[in-house]
């Protein structure tokens, strides 16, 4: 049995050697992870975050309030009410979106014949409250007046695929 103790004692060191070996390998390798919310990893142009609304150059609200987001949502979370402006266009008098349903499939995004509601990059939109996650235009005007600038070169880096 002495020859299987010493086989043993070797296999012992040896295994020492090699996991010492490879901690250093990786002690000096490019590391992995990110120290979040720090630091941050690229976002693809897909990435569906936070919903905003947009507006054109001029200020003028994107939605034409033609509803096919709302009619397409699987979670049925988006309402939207509308009626005639006095110069006729067609604008929202409503539109709203319960947060705490949405699944983040992107259909509202897809189905927009005017780039109005898109899912936007901002991940970082926890609250403490329920009632917090409720948006109304208001708030999805703002997220797009915040986000604008991304969205609209995330929209441009994704065209050639669409
Ligand atoms: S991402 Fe999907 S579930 Fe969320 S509002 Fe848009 S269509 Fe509805
Ligand atoms: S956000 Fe787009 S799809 Fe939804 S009502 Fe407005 S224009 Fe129509």
């Amino acid at each position: 049995m002495a020859w299987l103790d010493r086989s043993a004692r070797s296999i012992f060191l040896w295994d020492i050697v090699v996991g010492f070996i490879v901690g250093l390998k990786y002690f000096f390798a490019p590391k992995k992870t990110l120290n979040f919310p720090f630091e941050r990893g690229p976002l693809s142009p897909r990435f569906r975050g936070e919903h905003v609304l947009r507006r054109y150059p001029s200020g003028e609200e994107r939605c034409i309030a033609c509803k096919l987001c709302e009619a397409i949502c699987p979670a049925q979370c988006i309402i939207i009410e509308a009626e005639p402006r006095e110069d006729g266009s067609r604008r929202t008098t409503r539109y709203d979106i319960d947060m705490t349903k949405c699944i983040y499939c992107g259909l509202c995004q897809e189905a927009c014949p005017v780039d109005a509601i898109i899912e936007g990059p901002n991940m970082d939109f926890s609250t403490e409250t329920r009632e917090e996650l409720f948006y109304d235009k208001a708030r999805l005007l703002a997220n797009g007046d915040r986000w604008e600038v991304e969205i609209a070169k995330n929209l441009e880096l994704d065209a050639p695929y669409r």
